[in-house]
Formats: structure tokens, C-alpha cells, sequence
């Protein structure tokens, strides 16, 4: 009987980063589960670049100095000189990931549930075959959840015309006054001629894939781009609640990535965090981390409280960004902001309605 020194269930983002950082330099023996096809998924993970992050700047697809926020009225316009917007796609991080000294077992194959035995774990798939390992990794996580609030998007990667995009600048949140619904264009310009353009949700409910298209064909058309060729498409529902599941009693029991608790509710950003937390791990002798110190935890409560409450339209966004700088901007996207900038973003907000959330 084989045991591995650990079990990886999913090879998303976190699971891939556990390879590569907690193993990748080892001569150990892992093994994964993964029940999709990871080769046939592709999307982009946007952060903007922390220090954390630096380790990883050969594999960025690339940086934008210049971001904008707004809609039909304001244009907000951001700038950072060291902690630019980066995107790594999820094929440069698989590839990366899998590129390791370690013995890493793929198994295309859906995992239904461990437990231990003796001082090691039983692993069952769903064909009802078992495995033997020391630690596990488990990335399953809810998407859902009852009356929660979830960003929901849909993208599509297009080719135009020469020079119709500012390929130094990227369109981070253009509101665009849906009634009662919080939605938005994300637009990243990779170069002159190719972006991907997505629009996003914040809301209850998932929408069919030919809403969010409609959105995004009415934003090229006010923006003249009436010629483009379709070459790919990316979809996400990212929880904004707190996702984490709760802490195994056991050490060797580990939950990443989102079921970790890496997703940043208020924004959705995950990924920097994700790596972070695994990073985090190399070095603790526990089986979890904070990854989102304490004020920030709870002011990004008090933040969704307020989006669920109230029919917010994107103003509070735009008058946060109009109040910050783009360094205070991407420190609090990143979780790293000072007590100033934290003033300066409860100063930001409505006041009546975050009291009222404050006291809830
Ligand atoms: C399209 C898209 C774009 C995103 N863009 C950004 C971004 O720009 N910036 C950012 O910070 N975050 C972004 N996110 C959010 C976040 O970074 C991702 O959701 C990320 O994939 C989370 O990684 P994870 O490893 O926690 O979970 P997942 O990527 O969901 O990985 C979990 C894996 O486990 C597998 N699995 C589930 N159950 C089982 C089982 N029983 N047995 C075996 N395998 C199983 C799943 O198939 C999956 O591959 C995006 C998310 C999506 C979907």
C-alpha cells in the first residue's frame, strides 16, 4: 500500500500553488484529484503587485501603470509607478505550477470523501477506488449560499481594428446605471487591438450567459466598436461572503484557496491572496492562516451588509476611488492599507447606512 506524503483535492489556483511551493523543491511523492479537465480551462487572475507577489513576475501576461473608474458621467483616473495591475492566465500558473522536482500523480477523478486511519488518510474517489496519504490539501469550496450576495461575470476575449484600445490603460470598474442592479465593464487592453471585456454583477442571483453578452455588446457599440472577432469567452461566480470552511481538528488537514478563506468578500479578488495564504503555510506549524488582518475582515462585513441593503449603483466606488490615490486605491484592493487610507475609505462611504451596519 502507497502512501503519499500528500493528497491535493483540486487543482485550481491553490491547489497547483501547493505543488509548486510547498513541494516543488522536494523529492516528495503527491498526489492530486481533480474532477474537470484543467487543460481546457483558461481565464485571467488580475491583483495588483504586492511584494508577495514579486516571486512571480516572469509568468505576469502583463502590467497596467493606469486603471480607471467610473461611468457615463466621471472618469477616475488612477496611476502607480511601483505596484502596477498584473494578470497571470491560468495556463502560465498550471505550467508553472507543474514545473517541479517533486513526483506529482494527476488523477482525473472526483474525490467523495477521506478520513484517517492509523497516522494517515484514506482517500476514496467516487469510483470507489482508495488512496493513502500523510496530509491533505482540500480546495472543494461552496459557490452559493442562500440569500448571499455573489459576483457573477462573463467575458469574451475580442480582436478589433488597429489602435482602437489605450493598451496602457485598463478599465477596472465602468458603471453602467443598470436600475437596481450593480453592474460593470472590466476591460483589459492586452494590446492596441485585443482585450477582454467583461461585465460584471454583483447580486443574488446568476443571469443566462446572453444577458451579461448583451451588456457587453452595448458597451462596444457606445464605444464605436462595432468590428471585433470573438476568440474566447470567461465565466465566474466568486462568493461574497465569507466562503472558509471551518478549521479540521486535525494538523494535516488543510483547506486553500477559497475554502481557506483567501477571497477578499467585498472585492472577490482571490488569487494574490490564495498564494499568499500558501506561502503563508510553508512557514506555520498550524493548519491555517489569517490571511485578511482583523479591521479588514470587518470592514469588508460592514461594506456587503451595505450592498446587500441598499440599491447601490456604483457611486460609493467612485466617490472611494475619487478620495484615494492609486497607491491608497490598490492597498486597500490588496488588504494592505494604512490606518490614513482606512480614514480616508470610512470617510468615503454613505454615512447613515454604514452606521446602521456598524451596529448590526
Ligand atoms: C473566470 C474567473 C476569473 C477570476 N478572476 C479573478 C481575478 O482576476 N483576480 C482574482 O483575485 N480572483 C479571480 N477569480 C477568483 C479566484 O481567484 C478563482 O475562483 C480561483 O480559481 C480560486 O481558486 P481555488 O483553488 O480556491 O478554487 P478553484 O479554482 O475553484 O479550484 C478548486 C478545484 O477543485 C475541483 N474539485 C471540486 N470538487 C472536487 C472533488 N470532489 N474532487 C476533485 N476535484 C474537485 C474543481 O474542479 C476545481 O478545479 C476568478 C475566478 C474565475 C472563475
Amino acid at each position: 500500500m502507497k502512501v503519499y506524503k500528500a493528497a491535493i483535492i483540486g487543482l485550481g489556483p491553490s491547489g497547483l500553488a501547493v505543488n509548486k511551493i510547498l513541494y516543488g523543491d522536494s523529492s516528495s511523492e503527491v498526489i492530486a484529484f481533480e474532477n474537470e479537465n484543467i487543460n481546457k480551462r483558461d481565464n485571467y487572475f488580475g491583483f495588483w503587485l504586492t511584494d508577495w507577489m514579486k516571486p512571480f513576475e516572469n509568468i505576469i501576461e502583463k502590467k497596467w501603470y493606469q486603471w480607471t473608474i467610473g461611468n457615463k458621467n466621471i472618469n477616475i483616473i488612477h496611476t502607480s509607478s511601483d505596484k502596477p495591475y498584473c494578470v497571470i492566465s491560468f495556463k502560465k500558473w498550471k505550467n508553472f505550477c507543474l514545473d517541479t522536482k517533486n513526483k506529482l500523480e494527476i488523477k482525473n477523478k472526483k474525490v467523495a470523501k477521506y478520513f484517517p486511519i492509523k497516522n494517515y488518510f484514506k482517500v476514496i474517489t467516487d469510483d470507489n477506488t482508495e488512496y493513502y496519504a500523510e496530509k491533505i490539501y482540500d480546495s472543494r469550496h461552496t459557490k452559493e449560499k442562500n440569500g448571499e450576495l455573489l459576483q457573477h461575470f462573463y467575458g469574451i476575449n475580442i480582436t478589433v481594428p488597429d489602435n482602437t484600445f489605450n493598451q496602457n490603460e485598463l478599465t477596472l470598474m465602468y458603471f453602467t446605471g443598470e436600475k437596481n442592479l450593480l453592474h460593470f465593464m472590466y476591460v483589459l487592453p492586452f494590446s492596441h487591438n485585443k482585450a477582454l471585456v467583461e461585465s460584471t454583477v454583483f447580486s443574488k442571483d446568476v443571469f443566462n450567459n446572453s444577458w451579461y453578452r448583451e451588456k457587453i455588446y452595448k458597451y462596444l457599440n457606445q464605444k464605436n466598436i462595432i468590428e471585433f472577432t470573438e476568440t474566447g469567452a470567461e465565466k465566474g461566480i466568486i462568493p461574497m461572503f465569507m466562503a472558509a470552511e471551518n478549521n479540521s481538528s486535525s494538523r494535516n488537514v488543510l483547506n486553500i484557496g477559497i475554502r481557506g478563506g483567501a477571497c477578499k468578500p467585498s472585492t472577490g479578488y482571490a488569487f494574490s491572496f490564495l498564494i499568499k495564504q500558501i506561502q503563508l503555510l510553508k512557514y506555520s506549524k498550524k493548519n491555517s492562516v489569517n490571511i485578511h488582518k482583523f479591521l479588514e475582515r470587518k470592514m469588508d462585513k460592514i461594506f456587503i451588509n451595505f450592498l446587500k441593503n441598499n440599491n447601490e449603483d456604483g457611486r460609493s466606488f467612485i466617490k472611494l476611488a475619487s478620495n484615494l490615490n492609486g497607491n491608497e486605491f490598490q492597498s486597500f484592493m490588496m488588504g494592505n492599507s494604512n490606518l490614513l487610507t482606512k480614514f480616508k475609505i470610512i470617510k468615503s462611504m454613505p454615512k447613515l447606512p454604514f452606521i446602521k451596519e456598524l451596529f448590526k
